[in-house]
């Protein structure tokens, strides 16, 4: 299977994950293609579409996906049929005459967030994060008696979702106090940390008061994207307790501008690791045959780190960790059961994401807080420089790839922003 367009390979057409990108006044839904992407909705309006639903094509000129993943996983399916018969060297030379019209390079396009997210949960998936986590606070009780039991998670904000490139401010927010009896400083955050995760995007929702089964769940998963959970860890400590993240983690979450379609994950499914000898099972609404034989992802993931001074000195961002999602605790569908397990209902667009994806190695932790302990044994980066958390101008990005022996690779769109100073004051006094 290959493409006609110039530079496309089957990697490619094997992939197409779908952004969206601004046009004048619009913003319009696309497919990547090699460096280029293809505007859906001039592909809907020529006609090139006319083989589908009038559902589908109308979806296909809204300004987010959202429209579409209602539509469920036929749609989805059909619409992708389409796109990739229209990129193949099989099509027929006019209408690769007529799609050529529509191919823009990606590098002068202007990507925006291509779904509407009501909601965003973060999970706790991983249990090397919350063990290590753990460690660092409750040395002799590392790990909460529930995690095994209960896929832990909280209700993460919506409305700071940004697409990657965009620049996130340093938070100011409120901390500890430095001694007892003095009062909380409010500053900005010195301990700004990055968390490398996978959000995976709703398509259809349930309606309140019925629980997605698990058996169900995959038919509600549209697709992935690298998720960036930023975290002030000093707003954080002082916050927590007792009901969890606030406003050490809203001020910002970036997400990749490109969602990976299921459809082009699904040959890199694997068994998820096996739980360890003595670990209770988890009860029968978290259970189920598929899950238990390739309810996990074997996705390579890294992070990377540029700082002013590697930049100015010319050299590639500096790779900082590398995992693989395979090593995460609780599965996708288990996150959908759970989370719909109470009636909960989730709408299209909604992002469940991971938590912070760390392995069982050092060398495989998904954020500073674990790589330093909490801040308190800097690491050196490859140009020498040291860090405890992150430094304003620090640029941060996340990568992850799928690859299998004999099947074309997978490499999802990366998620990349720069930190930029704290504002100098909270606001304009009175
Ligand atoms: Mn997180």
């Amino acid at each position: 299977m290959r493409s006609w367009v110039e530079g496309a390979n089957e990697p490619d057409l094997n992939h197409l994950p779908y952004g969206a990108f601004r046009k004048e006044d619009d913003v319009r839904l696309c497919v990547r293609i090699g460096a280029w992407l293809l505007d859906i909705a001039a592909c809907e309006k020529d006609g090139l579409l006319d083989s589908l639903t009038a559902n589908v094509r109308d979806a296909c000129c809204q300004p987010s996906l959202n429209a579409l993943l209602s539509l469920g996983p036929e749609a989805w399916h059909a619409l992708r049929h389409r796109l990739r018969e229209l990129l193949e060297d099989t099509a027929p030379g006019d209408i690769q005459t007529r799609v050529d019209w529509f191919l823009y390079p990606l590098h002068e396009a202007q990507l925006v967030l291509p779904v509407d997210a009501g909601g965003y949960t973060d999970f706790y998936a991983s249990l090397h994060h919350a063990r290590r986590v753990g460690e660092l606070f409750r040395p002799d009780n590392p790990l909460l008696p529930n995690y095994k039991h209960v896929p832990i998670a909280y209700n993460g904000r919506a409305s700071s979702l940004v697409a990657g490139g965009t620049p996130v401010r340093r938070p100011r927010g409120q901390r500890r106090p430095v001694s007892e009896g003095a009062q909380p400083e409010f500053a900005p955050s010195y301990a700004l940390d990055y968390e490398l995760e996978l959000a995976f995007v709703i398509g259809q929702g349930n309606v309140l008061g019925e629980p997605i089964p698990i058996a169900n769940a995959r038919e509600h998963l549209f697709g992935v994207m690298l998720l960036n959970d930023w975290s002030a860890r000093d707003v954080q400590a002082w916050e927590y307790q007792p009901l969890g993240p606030f406003l050490g983690k809203s001020f910002a979450t970036s997400v990749a501008p490109w969602i990976t379609p299921m459809a082009a994950l699904e040959p890199f499914r694997v068994a998820p690791v096996a739980r360890e000898p003595g670990d209770p099972q988890p009860l029968p609404y978290l259970v189920e045959a598929a899950d238990l034989r390739n309810g996990a992802f074997d996705i390579e993931v890294e992070v990377l780190l540029s700082t002013e001074a590697s930049r100015a000195a010319g050299l590639e961002p500096m790779l900082v960790s590398h995992g693989s999602t395979r090593e995460l605790y609780w599965t996708a569908s288990q996150m959908v059961a759970h989370h719909t397990s109470n009636g909960c209902n989730l709408r299209p667009g909604d992002l469940l994401a991971t938590g912070t994806i760390s392995g069982p190695q050092r060398e495989s932790a998904g954020c500073l807080l674990e790589l330093t302990r909490n801040g308190v044994e800097a690491i050196t980066l490859p140009n020498g420089e040291r860090r405890a958390w992150l430094q304003d101008g620090d640029e941060v990005t996340l990568r992850a790839r799928c690859e299998r022996e004999g099947l074309p690779t997978v490499v999802l769109g990366e998620c990349v922003a720069r930190i930029h100073p704290a504002l100098q004051t909270l606001s304009p006094a009175r």
